[in-house]
């Protein structure tokens, strides 16, 4: 038996836990896009690899040096198309409005990043959860989401801090837009049947 003292330290951590997860909405998606573009990752690093591996050819014919740092590039890229490495993270940043959330590509992993002022207001002053800040976080992720796993190739290939605001084909913002859509609706029938089913039933 657990001495009190014990218990309230770990129902005090088991709560802190409880409210930092508040900020993280639909990670369960985020964990199955990871798995989902893992081969395409990988197929891209591949295909990275075969560039590098012909220019080291040619330079190599040509009677040039092989640099280290190419060397090193040229590792680090078998090791990427090994693993097809694939990680997703959330981040959340200053935003100059509560729209705006990009995926940004920071060392091979992928970075969702949303406004901070959405994740400060997640529960009011009263503990209560403030529903619309929770609904905007959870159709932002879901957005960006659908910018990982259908334009993959295109994230993987930008670079810096514009991520996929760099994506501005009017067509790929609508197949995000209407992913997130489909895959809310989805999340929210899928919960709506499992609390009415399972849990219900079983109390
Ligand atoms: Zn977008």
């Amino acid at each position: 038996m657990l001495e009190s003292k014990r218990r309230n330290e770990i129902r005090n951590k088991a709560g802190n836990i409880i409210k930092a997860s508040d900020r993280y909405h639909f990670i369960h998606a985020t964990y199955a896009c990871q798995l989902m573009i893992k081969e395409i990752v990988s197929q891209h690093y591949k295909e990275e690899c075969r560039k590098l591996s012909q220019k080291i050819r040619e330079k190599t014919k040509n009677g040039n040096e092989i640099s280290e740092e190419l060397m090193e590039e040229y590792n680090h890229l078998m090791i990427m198309a090994k693993e097809g490495r694939a990680h997703i993270d959330i981040d959340y940043i200053e935003t100059s409005s509560e729209e705006e959330a990009r995926v940004i590509k920071i060392n091979n992993a992928f970075v969702i990043n949303l406004p901070k002022s959405l994740a400060q207001r997640v529960t009011n002053e009263d503990g209560t959860f403030n529903k619309s800040a929770v609904s905007k976080i959870r159709n932002l992720m879901a957005h960006e989401l659908g910018h990982i796993v259908l334009h993959t190739d295109e994230l993987l290939k930008i670079e810096g801090l514009q991520g996929s605001i760099g994506i501005t084909e009017t067509d790929k913002e609508e197949e995000a837009g209407f992913f997130a859509n489909e895959i809310l609706q989805m999340r929210d029938e899928r919960n709506r049947v499992l609390h009415s089913e399972v849990f219900d039933d079983k109390t």
